[in-house]
């Protein structure tokens, strides 16, 4: 996703393109359209100046209702047009495994083909991604109060269930924003059962792990709503005025004037920005085209023949993702439901007709609803392997509201493992997630076309680590499944490790592994001078000029959670994002005029004629420095005296 805004701010201008061509010249703000993407345009189109705003999308529209089945949100992902369809290198820890490393492409992004969990993260997430970048911006409160205004959270939990397990403050949450999160309006039978048996078997409790604590067993917040799941682009509905949204658009490279930004190419047409380019393609193509564009590592872009404009050897390096294993139990023939609803083609079937009628019924009910679990490992922060982390880490990873591992419930594995059987789909199946990765993966460069994905390697279970906390939660897990308050109605085992033993926990994970999809770092954020970041804590790749990122690849910790909202509230983490937040020093554009391409033309005639006055010794852009705005005004009224009339460009 890119984007350009214009007409606020310290003002660049399209004519500086001298060198292109001109094609699509545009004075809007461009982007795609991811949870990060769709947030930034919503954030840049309501914004006080109401900058026009132009998105560029890979994808389709996404449009059909049908994808917004909320008990099918496990199954858009299987839909190969939803989907990039990327997988990873074979992971040497994991036997070799290729996994899937799906990417939602068109409207929504991602957003558009996940599973509809709305967890925000831990308190002490926050106050870590401020330490790292040195900007308060990023600390909790300053986060909560933004996610606030995005969320429209509905508070009514499902029938029955006690408010023990879900009691949410209203102070914590927003009920006004454009994306509908909450609870369905009835569960499945099994679900309070299951928040009783952790509770009789001691675990904490929590009544909203939304609230900055996610510490304990709770109600799962949806990104959904009677029945529909929300996804991104809810947030662009109805389309605004001055957004401009054009899907099947693949942006191949950043136009690059020396150093600096100034449009994108997409399919051949060029895009000129008159103001910035930001990028949120998320953390698998963000850095693909970053790198086409001359912006990584200098061996790698020289390896595949693409001219090196800036040598960032962090760009690819510090990918991160959360990873789980399935636990899977048949049970009682009574305490599920499943079966009478999966089981029977004919009933799901009625309950679609239901669904598309009234948004209610059976799918409206059917895996909509986990019990989701954050804990601690009380054993982990004695292990050889967490005293061999860095001081700083160790203080996170012990801090009071992060979590070690998570548990899920109501996962419908039938629908992914290969031959399940009908007569087993009264079962129970937990996720354990494995959280906190130490292990760096990268994304690679594997050739010079701008059209093929790179290289994603995660390395999984590299880090000594990330093995000693996955032996730990599922050895947790498992001592769960063996508590009377869970195993009195198990029938039988159908995937679970052989043993407890160290060698056969780690073994299960190498076997059945599999990535949450929710990858970052890849560009990632820091302070000038770190040398593993690329973009500062205002977002712009460091270096470049008039060029930013955007999305899950710049986030510096791995949230404690599923990261769909942390995508959402990313560009309004910081106000430099944000043009009403800018102190506006002049509006050379006229607001948001764009001018007509035949003006822009001779615009482009006249800076490239000023370009070789002897004054000017970088060229134009060089001719421009950021705080000159005195010489820009003059150089505009001197190249421009005959064309104010039409386009109204006038310095303030
Ligand atoms: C199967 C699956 C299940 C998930 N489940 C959950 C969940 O339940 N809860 C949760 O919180 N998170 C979940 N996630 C993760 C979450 O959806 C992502 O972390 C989040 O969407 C990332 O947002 P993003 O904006 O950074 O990137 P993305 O959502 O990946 O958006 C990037 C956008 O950029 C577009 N794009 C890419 N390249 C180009 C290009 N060259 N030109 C133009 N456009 C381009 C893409 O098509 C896409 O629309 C899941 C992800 C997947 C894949």
């Amino acid at each position: 996703m890119t984007l350009w805004w214009s007409g606020v701010g310290e003002p660049s201008f399209v004519f500086d393109v001298g060198p292109f061509p001109p094609g699509n010249i545009l004075t809007t703000p461009v982007q795609t359209g991811g949870p990060a993407g769709c947030a930034l345009a919503y954030g840049l189109v309501h914004s006080p100046k109401k900058p026009k705003v132009l998105l560029l999308e890979a994808g389709g529209k996404n449009a059909d209702p049908n994808f917004r089945v909320d008990g099918q949100r496990w199954l858009t992902f299987t839909n190969p047009d939803l989907n990039w369809g990327y997988k990873t290198t074979p992971q040497a820890r994991c036997g070799d495994r290729v996994l899937d490393y799906s990417r939602g492409i068109g409207l929504g992004g991602s957003s558009a083909i996940n599973f509809g969990v709305f967890t925000v993260g831990a308190r002490d997430d926050y106050e870590e991604w401020a330490r790292i970048v040195g900007d308060d911006a990023f600390r909790w409160e300053s986060v909560q109060a933004r996610l606030k205004r995005l969320e429209n959270f509905h508070s009514t939990p499902p029938a029955g269930v006690s408010s023990k397990y879900v009691a949410p403050k209203a102070s914590d949450h927003g009920s006004s924003g454009p994306l509908h999160v909450g609870f369905p309006a009835e569960c499945e039978t099994d679900l309070v059962p299951l928040l009783d048996a952790f509770e009789q078997a001691g675990y904490p409790l929590n009544p909203d792990h939304n609230s900055g604590n996610p510490i304990g067993m709770s109600l799962l917040i949806s990104s959904s709503h009677k029945g529909q799941r929300s996804t991104a682009q809810d947030l662009l509905v109805p389309c605004p005025e001055n957004l401009t949204i054009l899907t099947e658009s693949p942006v191949q490279r950043v136009l690059l004037q020396g150093e600096k930004a100034v449009g994108v190419e997409a399919n051949g047409k060029r895009y000129f920005a008159s103001k910035e380019v930001i990028l949120s393609a998320g953390a698998l193509d963000t850095p693909r085209i970053l790198m086409h564009s001359g912006i990584g590592p200098k061996e790698q872009l020289e390896q595949h023949g693409i001219p090196v404009v800036r040598d960032v050897p962090a760009i690819g390096r510090g990918l991160r993702d959360h990873a789980f294993c399935p636990l899977v139990h048949t049970r009682t023939e009574n305490s599920t439901g499943r079966a009478g609803f999966y089981g029977e083609q004919a009933v799901m079937d009625a309950a679609l007709e239901e669904w598309k009628k009234h948004g209610t019924g059976p799918w409206a009910k059917f895996a909509t609803m986990m019990g989701i679990g954050f804990f601690k490992l009380d054993g982990l922060a004695s292990s050889a392997e967490f005293k061999s982390l860095p001081a700083d880490e160790q203080r996170y990873l012990n801090s009071e509201t992060v979590p070690h591992f998570e548990i899920a419930s109501h996962f419908p594995i039938h629908w992914f493992l290969p031959g399940f059987r009908n007569e087993d789909l009264n079962y129970s199946c937990l996720l354990v997630f494995l959280y906190n990765s130490q292990g760096r993966g990268t994304v690679t460069l594997q050739s010079s076309d701008p059209n093929v994905p790179l290289l994603f390697d995660p390395k999984f279970l590299e880090h000594p680590f990330d093995r000693r906390s996955a032996i730990e939660s599922l050895r947790e897990a498992l001592r769960f499944t063996r508590t009377a308050s869970y195993a009195k109605d198990t029938v039988s085992t159908l995937a679970a490790p052989k043993s407890d033993s160290d060698e056969d926990l780690l073994e299960y994970w190498a076997q059945t592994i599999g990535s949450s999809w929710h990858m970052t770092g890849t560009v990632k954020m820091g302070k000038p001078g770190d040398v593993d970041c690329a973009v500062d804590n205002h977002f712009r790749v460091m270096g470049i000029e008039g060029l930013r990122v955007a999305d899950m690849s710049v986030v510096p910790v791995l949230p404690s959670c599923h990261v769909q909202a942390v995508a959402c509230k990313l560009p309004s983490l910081s106000k430099a994002c944000w043009p009403g937040g800018q102190k506006l020093t002049c509006t050379l554009l006229g607001g948001q005029i764009s001018p007509a391409p035949y003006v822009l033309k001779s615009w482009c005639r006249n800076m490239v004629l000023r370009s070789r006055a002897p004054s000017c010794r970088n060229g134009i852009s060089g001719f421009y420095g950021r705080n000159n705005l005195r010489d820009r005004r003059r150089l505009i009224k001197r190249c421009l005296p005959s064309h104010s009339q039409h386009t109204a460009p006038r310095p303030c």
